[in-house]
């Protein structure tokens, strides 16, 4: 299966991990929308909201909550957006569930590795 998020999983494609475990993996969109733009994915490859099971949903939004912290303690956020798109507006095919924060004061985007440094340290 030719799964693009299957091979971040995998490390065969790299990628700007802020968090991982058993159940899900999370990393820095490489075409953030905002600052700190976070896709949480499941590691089992499922399709979407229908094909992912209970167990791993209810992981996946305790990791948001998790992330959430992590974003207003390091970047300083001042809210946060969760999306996660299915069917025809799903660009891969591969459930992920989008963070994306917001901030009262413009906020130019910067380089992923710049908001990584931030975020890890
Ligand atoms: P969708 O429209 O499927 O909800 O969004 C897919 C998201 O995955 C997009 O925001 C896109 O920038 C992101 N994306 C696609 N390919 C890669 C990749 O190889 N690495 C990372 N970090 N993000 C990706
Ligand atoms: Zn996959």
């Amino acid at each position: 299966m030719d799964c693009i998020f299957c091979k971040i999983i995998k490390g065969e494609i790299p990628s700007y991990t802020v968090y991982e475990d058993q159940i899900v993996k999370v990393f820095l969109d490489i075409n953030p929308d905002t600052n700190g733009h976070l896709l949480i994915i499941p590691k089992k490859h499922c399709l979407g909201l229908a094909e992912i099971d209970d167990n791993t949903l209810l992981h996946v939004m305790k990791i948001a909550r998790k992330m959430e912290t992590l974003l207003k303690e390091k970047l300083k956020i001042d809210g946060l957006t969760l999306i996660q798109n299915n069917g025809s507006v799903q660009e891969v095919k591969h459930y992920h569930l989008h963070l994306k924060p917001h901030y009262n004061e413009k906020n130019v985007i910067k380089p992923v590795d710049e908001i990584y440094n931030m975020l890890i340290n």
